[in-house]
């Protein structure tokens, strides 16, 4: 097997990823970073991002991602196809190896490998993803103006984004599989004071309607036993994510959502020379600028590190 040597490996392609490849490079870290399965991550399934400052007409996410992986490059980094396989930071120079084969040693390593929104698994819901189903409110809201939505979910992220697009649809349907939201008391008040949010209480999604338009309804059995479909033309996930954080929890502290902890306002995790940047460490904000702002942190952390230990 083929060893490589490097002073910064970055894992992630999406806007943490990228940022900390485009710092990395202009400290002259020769950053390597691998895209994983989904290059440019989350933010190449959503349609126009109107939110990232810098582009008064919006851009869509796709463009975004492409120019930052462009800048990444033109300054020097070597972005890769390729999904690390396994990962052993019990001691440095960490050993991560890429696609089964390809093994790497590396004396600091950016993990920006994000988060998964969960899905119901339903083959409708997968069939009109980016056709009137979403799980980012925040990102394709805008689109629904005046129209009929639906969240499905019961906690704060679904509370939240309720509240959210109620200033923007005419109407928001809530989708709540049990009697009670799982939501603080702070948020649950402030969905019931919302005029234009009716809650379906007790109903679990069957199947998601539409046409070639894309979402035009969806099919709830309530636990009663009635079955009934709903007019909607958004329909939102807000059932929680997961932290693509699972290969390296046995060395790096996670909380107990799998989230990796980093220090203070700093990207540095309980192990010496391992970063995290971007939604792998971030059950709050899961914006591209929070993301991106931390891949910068990561990247200048990673550059003291180097400075501190004389590898640079
Ligand atoms: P949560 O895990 O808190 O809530 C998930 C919700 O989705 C629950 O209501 C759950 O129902 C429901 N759900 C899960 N799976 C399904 C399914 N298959 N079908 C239907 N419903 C389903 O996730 P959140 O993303 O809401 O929150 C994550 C964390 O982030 C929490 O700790 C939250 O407090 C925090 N947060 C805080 C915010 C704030 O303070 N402003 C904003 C957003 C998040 P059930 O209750 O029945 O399990």
């Amino acid at each position: 097997m083929d060893m490589e040597h490097l002073k910064c490996l970055i894992i992630g392609g999406g806007p943490a990823g990228y940022t900390a490849a485009i710092y990395a490079s202009r400290s002259g870290l020769s950053p390597v970073l691998y895209e994983g399965i989904q290059p440019g991550g989350q933010l190449t399934t959503t349609t126009d991002i109107e939110n990232y400052p810098g582009f008064e007409n919006g851009i869509s996410g796709q463009v975004l991602m492409d120019t930052m992986k462009a800048q990444a490059i033109r300054l020097g980094a070597d972005v890769r196809g390729g999904t690390v396989s396994a990962a052993d930071l019990s001691s440095r120079p960490f050993r991560v190896t890429v696609d089964g084969d390809h093994e790497i040693a590396a004396e600091t390593l950016i993990i920006a490998t994000g988060a998964t929104a969960k899905y119901l698994g339903l083959p409708s819901e997968e069939a009109f993803k980016g056709m009137g189903v979403s799980a980012c409110a925040t990102c394709d809201g805008f689109f629904y103006r005046k129209k009929t939505v639906a969240v499905v979910g019961g906690g704060d992220t679904a509370c939240e984004e309720a509240t959210y697009l109620s200033t923007i649809c005419s109407k928001v349907y809530m989708i709540v599989r049990r009697d009670v939201l799982r939501a603080s008391t702070a948020m649950q008040e402030r969905v019931m004071n919302t005029p234009n949010i009716e809650i379906l209480w007790n109903c679990n999604t069957q199947e998601v309607l539409g046409d070639g338009s894309g979402v035009t309804g969806v099919r709830l059995l309530r636990k009663d036993g009635e079955v009934f479909d709903v007019a909607i033309d958004g329909f939102f996930l807000a059932i929680g994510h997961h932290p693509n954080s699972e290969m390296f929890s046995r060395w790096v502290n996670v909380n107990e959502e799998g989230y990796i902890i980093t220090e203070d306002k700093t990207s540095r995790t309980n192990v010496d020379g391992v970063f995290a940047a971007g939604d792998v460490q971030d059950p709050l904000y899961r914006q591209a600028i929070t993301a991106a702002a931390s891949g910068c942190r990561a990247a200048l952390d990673a550059e003291r590190f180097l400075i501190s230990q004389k590898l640079i």
